[in-house]
């Protein structure tokens, strides 16, 4: 129990939490605990920085990016360090208070939202250490901030694989994969693939090391484990040489049939170091716009042999490689600034599809969809992952098919206008679900979890598949109060 007198200096702000009421199971603030009536209650040990209950901080942060699901915490961790994200799990295991984590808070259906404590980890973003080879990070920094600090270096270093919007947290991707948006994917894994280390804070409020070699199990579990088993507070990162300069080759296409031929010749294609595509609905100029890139310095790369029997002519482009790797980051920046994009609601779809079915599943979905699918603000985006590289157990990719290559495919559907729209949500996640559910039974599709489809308790049995028992026992073992980011409801 608390002596109040003594640590009401410290919380110096009224909305600072200075402990927990187990009776009325509320939290009990600096200026709730100074009259003489005051509740006992049980006291939170110090923190670096700050537990915090004021309106404004809990609904800064009580939807995501999709505007879907809505969920305002009870309080908001301000980490100063670490250790307050242990002390304060810790705190709520012994409360039984859920605790989630939020990176950017850019996945689309509530994944990352807490009725319970949110660990604002964007407040931890520092560079501990760079070398040509790794680099030593907080978890909260962004990929983007990152990618500066490693190109700065001498001689210039990248994340050998980016995600396309490289404003995401370093904790939020390895949290679900993280696919080569515009760095990687044909010549690097997923950016869980390039984890030297990680400290991780466990469902138990311990603080771990681990890696392929120590405890490989949490390792696993927390490499595309969705926040299930620990929050990952520190991550030992593979670097790679970065390049000075991207050339595209952009070419369009109206035929799926001629699309997937051109597509499957680039990603195999000597030379070409990043290859992705957009798709739209019928009725517009293309149906599909391929990109293909390569780095070079001095050299430049060799147009003919790069397009050499493609059946597209290519509008060719060059740019430095930042300004390669922040396009999407620019185009965003725009939509927030002219289109509110943060409160547009975004019912995305993002399934894993094996090698074999690409071709299969394009020609059955895409003569379906209407503008209304994808919407002036969204896109309809193909990434190919090449398998070997891969190694991570827990980004669900699809069963092996005997092809080299699976494919990423998202509809990541934005709607017109802000404001709340029951009618297009439940529209958007219906539709989500019937796709799904074909995309799996039919194609042998797996989700990747950004977006917004609706899952039911099998549907995550049948998503992990032979490893649902391991991630079981990870989860018992490592977060066995099951408080840890309930928020995609997978074990119940
Ligand atoms: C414009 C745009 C482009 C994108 N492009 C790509 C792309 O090219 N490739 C790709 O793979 N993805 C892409 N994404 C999806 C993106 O990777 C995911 O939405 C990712 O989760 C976002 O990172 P975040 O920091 O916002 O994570 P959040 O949404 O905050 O968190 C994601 C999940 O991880 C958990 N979590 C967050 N931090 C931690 C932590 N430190 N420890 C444990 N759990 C944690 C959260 O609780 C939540 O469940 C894109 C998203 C957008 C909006």
């Amino acid at each position: 129990m608390l002596g109040r007198r003594g640590f009401l200096g410290a919380a110096a702000s009224a909305a600072v939490v200075v402990g927990f009421d187990p009776s009325s199971r509320m939290w009990v603030t600096g200026a709730e605990a100074a009259p003489p009536s005051a509740p006992s209650f049980d006291r939170m040990p110090p923190l670096d920085g700050q537990l915090v209950i004021d309106d404004a901080a809990r609904a800064a942060v009580a939807t995501d990016l999709g505007n879907i699901v809505h969920r305002k915490p009870h309080a908001v961790l301000r980490p100063g360090s670490a250790k307050d994200i242990a002390t304060v799990v810790r705190f709520c295991r012994e409360h039984r208070l859920s605790v989630s984590t939020r990176g950017q808070g850019h996945t689309t259906h509530g994944q990352g939202l807490s009725n319970g404590v949110l660990i604002e980890n964007k407040h931890l973003n520092r560079v501990h250490s760079l070398t040509p080879r790794t680099a030593v990070v907080d978890s909260g920094i962004k990929w983007m901030d990152l990618t500066k600090a490693t190109y700065a270096q001498t001689p210039r270093t990248t994340p050998p694989t980016l995600t396309a919007y490289t404003g995401l947290s370093v904790g939020g991707t390895l949290s679900v994969g993280g696919i080569g948006g515009l760095v990687g994917g044909l010549n690097s894994g997923l950016q869980v693939d390039h984890v030297r280390e990680l400290e991780v804070v466990t469902g138990t409020g311990d603080a771990e090391r681990c890696s392929r070699t120590q405890k490989p199990d949490l390792f696993e579990a927390v490499l595309g484990g969705l926040g299930q088993c620990g929050v990952i507070t520190k991550a030992t990162l593979d670097l790679a040489p970065a390049k000075e300069n991207a050339r595209t080759y952009a070419l369009e296409y109206g035929d799926t049939a001629a699309f997937c031929r051109d597509l499957r010749t680039l990603i195999d294609r000597q030379g070409v170091d990043h290859v992705y595509a957009e798709l739209f609905p019928p009725g517009t100029t293309a149906t599909y716009k391929l990109y293909a890139t390569a780095f070079f310095d001095g050299t430049q790369p060799d147009n003919a042999a790069i397009t050499r029997g493609l059946s597209a002519t290519p509008q060719i482009t060059d740019a430095g490689y930042l300004d390669y790797a922040f396009t999407i980051d620019n185009a965003i920046d725009e939509l927030r600034a002219t289109m509110g994009w943060d409160r547009l609601i975004k019912p995305w779809y993002d399934i894993w599809l094996p090698g074999s079915t690409l071709e299969n599943y394009l020609a059955e979905v895409v003569p379906t969809l209407t503008p209304r699918d994808i919407g002036p603000y969204g896109a309809g985006l193909i990434y190919p992952q090449r398998r070997s590289l891969t190694t991570r157990p827990f980004p669900r990719l699809p069963k092996a098919d005997g092809t080299r290559w699976a494919f990423v495919l998202d509809i990541n559907t934005v709607a017109e206008k802000a404001g709340p729209d029951p009618a297009f949500v439940e529209e958007m996640l219906a539709r989500n679900a019937r796709m799904f559910a074909r995309a799996r039974d039919a194609h042998g599709a797996t989700l990747y979890p950004i977006g917004s489809v609706p899952f039911t308790a099998r549907d995550w049995r049948l998503q992990y598949g032979d490893r649902w028992q391991a991630f079981q026992a990870a989860k018992r073992r490592y977060d066995p109060s099951g408080i840890l980011t309930p928020g995609p409801a997978i074990f119940g």
